[in-house]
């Protein structure tokens, strides 16, 4: 890991700011910190491809989404963060609401991603998309019995849905969209009916709701896409095994489209490289960038005319709901009200 504090550098750039006549970029501190909750080795590619073209040094720091966040409000305005990076819009909501980020996304940036896949107010940009979709056993269920997130609420699927808990945050973003579209209570009586169906109590992370399907504990799943392609690429042979039993099912394709969520970038209320930020978050937003940055996540790019990669290739195209992700974020505390009142555990 490198070094946050660079006394000398600072101490350099501050002479320069009185002394014109100095070449700036010999002393200057040209960064960018990074707070991270993705995995270093699927990000980090990247950033050294940005140093490279750039000539501006990235200082990265992973770690789990919550920790982050709390490391931000410990830190307040000593934070050497300038950007964080995490995953859901729930997330980005809570960390915008917390006061740790500023609205510093420019409109030049705001163009190169869809509009429903930012903040309303400019505090974060996603930079990949998930979707989270049914899989199913294929050799127990037709894709034919399947059709959307509200039909899974038939008793046809009693004890077979596998699913993981309610404080799961994808979880609850999901609960957040069915608000948004169809109201609190059609929500509550939709969950309800969802906890009836489950096969066994929620435990485990996407992953084992896939293996559980595989293994015949339940005949299908809510899961985030990129799980699936992850075990599909993985080394590890017994998840390639069960990942070969399930299939992807794209709910809500006749009306308004599969729940997508996004993982995103932000500006620190604090940072001190803001126009760092700024070159890093468009460098991020490049073609070549959301290929690369896309592919190594199984997540979908957010910019238009970028090439899939052949897993998601093969799971084809697909509607998604155009809801402002925004949303999933403002109504995040009723979904866990719902989910709670449902006995979603
Ligand atoms: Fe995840």
């Amino acid at each position: 890991m490198m070094k946050w504090n660079k006394p000398f550098t600072y101490l350099a750039s501050s002479i320069i700011g009185i002394s014109l006549s100095v070449p700036v970029n010999l002393y200057a501190a040209d960064e960018v910190n990074v707070y991270s909750a993705r995995k270093e080795q699927l990000i980090k590619p990247l950033l050294d491809e940005f140093t490279r073209e750039s000539g501006i040094e990235v200082n990265l720091i992973t770690s789990k989404a919550d920790a982050l966040l709390k490391r931000l409000q410990t830190e307040g305005k000593n934070t050497p963060a300038d950007i964080l990076i995490t995953t859901d819009a729930g997330r980005l909501h809570r960390a915008k609401e917390s006061g740790v980020l500023q609205s510093a996304i420019t409109q030049a940036l705001k163009n190169k991603v869809p509009v429903n896949l930012q903040d309303k107010d400019g505090y974060w940009l996603g930079l990949t998309t998930r979707s989270r979709v049914i899989v199913y056993a294929k050799d127990r269920v037709k894709p034919s019995e399947l059709s959307t997130y509200e039909d899974l609420v038939d008793p046809k699927w009693k004890k077979r849905i596998c699913i993981r808990s309610s404080n799961n945050i994808y979880n609850q973003s999901l609960v957040s969209s069915m608000i948004a579209h169809q109201g609190k209570e059609k929500t509550e009586q939709w969950a309800k009916g969802l906890v009836s169906n489950f096969a066994r109590k929620p435990k485990g992370g996407d992953r084992d709701q896939i293996k559980a399907v595989a293994a015949g504990q339940c005949d299908i799943a809510i899961v985030n896409t990129y799980y699936l392609g992850q075990m599909i690429n993985g080394k590890d042979q017994k998840q390639k095994d069960a990942a070969s039993k399930v299939a992807v099912f794209w709910p809500n394709q006749n009306d308004r489209g599969a729940h997508i969520n996004v993982s995103g970038i932000a500006i620190t209320k604090a940072s001190k490289n803001k126009d760092n930020a700024l070159k890093l978050i468009d460098f991020l937003l490049s073609k070549d960038a959301q290929v690369w940055y896309a592919k190594v996540n199984n997540e979908y790019p957010v910019i238009k005319n970028a090439e899939l990669s052949d897993t998601l290739k093969s799971w084809g195209d697909f509607k998604s709901d155009a809801l402002n992700l925004t949303k999933l974020g403002e109504l995040n505390a009723e979904a866990v009200r719902i989910m709670d009142r449902a006995g979603w555990r």
